[in-house]
Formats: C-alpha cells, sequence, structure tokens
C-alpha cells in the first residue's frame, strides 16, 4: 500500500508544478514514505533521514531549499518524536492526510528560513472525509497497477499497529474504485490487484441510491466486467472474512489470478487467541479445502510470526506442523516485534532474541524447501505471464507468474507490457526461467525483417 500511496502523493503534487525525480540531490520536496510494523522497518527512517538532512545543508550553501516530509505510519505513530529527533524535518503526515500536501509544501515553503517551530508541520489527522474524494486522476505507465479499495482496521490483533496507524477501516464506494480501474486500463494497465490492510473486509456503498452494500465478490465480479482488464488479484485478505461467496468467485472468476495470499500467523490455537485471530487452525484449513474445492489450481502463500508472547516448543511445533500440511508456495515470516501501545507488547512471557531466531531459521528452511519444490514443480509447464518489466540480465524481461513467481525471459524490448504464454525451464528459489511457448515465428521473421530492412 505504501507504493501507491507514495505515487498518489506524487500525483497530488503535479498540480503545483513539481514532477517526479530519482535525483535526491535535485529533489526540492523529499518525501519519505514510512513503515511502522515492525521495529527494524521503523528504524530505516532515521538513517535514511541523515541521508537528506546533508543534502539539504549542501543544496543550501548553494541557495536551494528542499522541504523534507515524513509521511506514513511511523509519522503517524511518532509524529512529535520525529519532529524533536530530526529538526531539518519540515512535515510530518499521516497516511490519510497527503491530499492536503500541497497546502503543507507551500506553507514550508513560505516559512523556509524562518526556522521557528511554527513554520513546521505535523498533521496527523484522521479527517472524516476521506482523502479519496481530493486526489486527482491516477495516472501511470505501468501495466500492473495497484489500487486500494479498503484501508484501516478494526481487527486488533494484540500484535497489529495497523488499527492504530490507518485507523478505523473504511471502504470506498464501487463507483469510484470502477473509476479508477477504467481510468488505469485507459493508461495500459491490464492486471490491478485490490488492495487493503483487510481486503475481504472490503463493505463498499454504491453512489446509486437504493443499490445497498458491496462485498469484496461482488466488487471482484463488477472489476471482471471491464473487457480490457486480463486479470484481477486482491490483498491482504483475512481468513474470517473468507465469506462463502468470495471462496465461490475463486471457482467462478476467470479473471481472478489462482492465488491466495492468506496470513494464518501461527499453526497453534493458544497463540492465535491470544493474538485475537478470531480464526483457530482448522478454520483456517477448512477454508483452504473449501478454497480448493472451488478452484483445484489454487495456490496459497501465507505470512507468519515467531515468538510471539508466551509461545511454547509445542505451539511452534504446531505452526511447523501447518507448514507441513498446506502446500504453501510462498510465504513472508517475521520475528514478533512488539510494537508500542498493541497489547502483546505488555504481555508477561516475551520470547527471548534468540529463541526467535533459532525458530525463524527453522521455520524459514521449511518454508523455502516448499517454494523451490513448487518452482521445480513449474518446470516443463506454460503459463501466461504479462512482461511488465525488464529483467535482471540484458536481454531479459520479466513479469510475474499467475502465482506471483517472478519469470525471466530473453525477449524483444518491444514485448513488454504483452501478455506471452512462457515454458518454464528453470527454477531458482526466488524465480523462474523460462522461454516463449509458442513465439509466433512470424514474429521472429518480422524482427529479422525490420532489422535487415
Ligand atoms: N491484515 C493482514 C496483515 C497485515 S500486516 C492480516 O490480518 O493477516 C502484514 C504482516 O506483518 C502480518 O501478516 C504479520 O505477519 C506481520 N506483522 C504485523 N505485526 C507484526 C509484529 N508486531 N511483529 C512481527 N510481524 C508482524
Ligand atoms: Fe493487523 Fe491484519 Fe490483524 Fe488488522 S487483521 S489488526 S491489519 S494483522
Amino acid at each position: 500500500m505504501n507504493v501507491y500511496d507514495s505515487r498518489r502523493m506524487a500525483d497530488v503534487l503535479i498540480p503545483l508544478g513539481y514532477s517526479y525525480t530519482d535525483d535526491p540531490k535535485k529533489a526540492e520536496v523529499v518525501i519519505l514514505n514510512t513503515c511502522h510494523i515492525r521495529e527494524k522497518a521503523a528504524e530505516k527512517l532515521y538513517s535514511e533521514l541523515g541521508r537528506y538532512a546533508n543534502i539539504k545543508e549542501k543544496r543550501k550553501t548553494k541557495g536551494r531549499t528542499t522541504v523534507i516530509a515524513v509521511a506514513g505510519c511511523v509519522a503517524q505513530a511518532e509524529g512529535e518524536q520525529v519532529l524533536r529527533r530530526a529538526p531539518y524535518v519540515d512535515i510530518v503526515l499521516g497516511p490519510q492526510t497527503y491530499h492536503r500536501l500541497p497546502q503543507m509544501v507551500t506553507r514550508a515553503l513560505s516559512k523556509e528560513g524562518e526556522n521557528s517551530k511554527s513554520a513546521r508541520i505535523l498533521d496527523v489527522d484522521f479527517p472524516v472525509e476521506p482523502k479519496f474524494d481530493y486526489l486527482p486522476e491516477v495516472k501511470t505507465e505501468a501495466f500492473s497497477a495497484f489500487l486500494t479499495v479498503q484501508e484501516g482496521c478494526d481487527k486488533f490483533c494484540t500484535f497489529c499497529v495497523v488499527p492504530y496507524t490507518r485507523g478505523a477501516e473504511y471502504s470506498r464506494p464501487v463507483e469510484d474504485i470502477v473509476s479508477e480501474a477504467r481510468q488505469l486500463i485507459s493508461c495500459g494497465v491490464k492486471e490491478i490487484t485490490l488492495l487493503g490492510q483487510n481486503v475481504n473486509a472490503y463493505n463498499g456503498r454504491w453512489h446509486s441510491v437504493g443499490s445497498g452494500a458491496a462485498s469484496l465478490a461482488q466488487l471482484l465480479y463488477e472489476l471482471a466486467k471491464i473487457e480490457k482488464l486480463e486479470l484481477l488479484r486482491y490483498t491482504t485478505s483475512h481468513p474470517a472474512d473468507m465469506t462463502d461467496e468470495l471462496i465461490h468467485a475463486h471457482g467462478e472468476l476467470d479473471k481472478l489470478a489462482p492465488f491466495l495470499h492468506l496470513p494464518v500467523q501461527s499453526g497453534s490455537n493458544d497463540v492465535l487467541a491470544r493474538m485475537n485471530r478470531r480464526h483457530s487452525r482448522d478454520d483456517y484449513l477448512r477454508i483452504i479445502d473449501f478454497l480448493k474445492a472451488e478452484n483445484p489450481n489454487l495456490k496459497l502463500s501465507s505470512d507468519f510470526i515467531v515468538g510471539f508472547p508466551g509461545e511454547t516448543d509445542e505451539d511452534f511445533l504446531a505452526t511447523l506442523s501447518l507448514v507441513a500440511e498446506v502446500d504453501f508456495v510462498q510465504a513472508f515470516s517475521f520475528k514478533y516485534s512488539p510494537r508500542p501501545g498493541t497489547p502483546g507488547a505488555s504481555m508477561e512471557n516475551q520470547i527471548p532474541e534468540e529463541v526467535k531466531s533459532e525458530r525463524l531459521t527453522q521455520l524459514q528452511a521449511l518454508l523455502m524447501s516448499k517454494q523451490r519444490r513448487f518452482n521445480e514443480a513449474c518446470v516443463g509447464t506454460v503459463m501466461p505471464v504479462l512482461l511488465d518489466r525488464p529483467g535482471r540480465n540484458f536481454g531479459q524481461l520479466a513479469g510475474r507468474s499467475p502465482y506471483m513467481q517472478a519469470v525471466h525471459v530473453t525477449a524483444p524490448a518491444d514485448y513488454i507490457g504483452k501478455r506471452v504464454n512462457l515454458k518454464v525451464e528453470a527454477a531458482f528459489t526466488n524465480s523462474l526461467g523460462a522461454v516463449f511457448a509458442d513465439t509466433p515465428l512470424s514474429f521472429w521473421s518480422e524482427k529479422l525483417e525490420r532489422n535487415d530492412g
């Protein structure tokens, strides 16, 4: 979601005459968009900020101003602290107020040089009017795009900061999402990933009177009607919100990718209860059975936390046994990171760091072996892949398989933006190597002729 938000922050500044640069030395406005989900992510902010402070100093000697803004969830949670710790920061803004960036930047510029406290801006409000109503039309050159449909969370898992930093659950109206999707498609986008902290809790309304509420499944059916839209994904889902209707959509909707990221966090019922996850191990397994019954080709990935307070060896073994039981093809796994203000942080029986590390190593070895096995099983198969970016090596393009694996292929640069059938020839731990399965011979001869010409 931070990728989506960063893009939108750049969009709101365009009317002020700004354009995007990758070179911080040239930037008049630098925005660091931050994540507070784990301590490690949050700490990155301060080391990065030091770098931009130096650039700001150097630019100042040349008479150039630089506005530094800190956005996102660290800003939301630790705004005052950021201003105290980093005196060169001009703006601190939360994830729900970035539509006001133009006013903030204008104000910061007008006060620049005053060096007074009042010149610095802190805006970590949760506005009643959602920011989406104020954002300009999206523009993109990408072929695969994110689209936020839902934000915030009311679940309050005891380890998680999201309900505090992103605020209460909010779902965008159906027509607004459809119109953003159409706009993306008119820019050339072919695949859309719907985003939400708790995306399957989506509960949007229609603008048209009397149409009632819409679930994520209904939204997916609506979006699938857009003719030029080729593939839909959604992330991240909560097991408790996997409704029958949504599970059924996985069997029925051809445009829905045969892949689902469904975080389980732990395989132990005791830990799940202390995490306030609202689902048991069996509930999770049952959902997977239902999904597989609807679509036997569906593949799963998940998130895991090891070392949650009170996690015993037995609890951890239950997580390992769940992984052994379910064919996860990818996964993210983390050591529990106590987050200030969450119930987990003050629970008894915090797990020592070395135990967390040992469990993480063990879990990751198992998850990796499953991932590698799946990648190897893909060798020899043919899969449709949208080539959407240059590959790692010269002459290569890359894209994502229907199961979210990175796939590399030697291909002409003008194949970027095309969906092609690729035959997998090589499997690595984190990617696949492929060749064209059905390269039209005419294509190659056309190329040769053009080159001759
Ligand atoms: N809404 C999703 C998860 C969003 S947060 C869900 O309910 O599953 C993304 C992932 O970060 C989580 O799935 C979890 O595995 C991890 N995470 C969140 N808080 C964490 C913490 N305090 N320590 C370690 N990992 C955490
Ligand atoms: Fe965090 Fe997800 Fe739990 Fe919400 S459902 S509190 S986002 S882990």
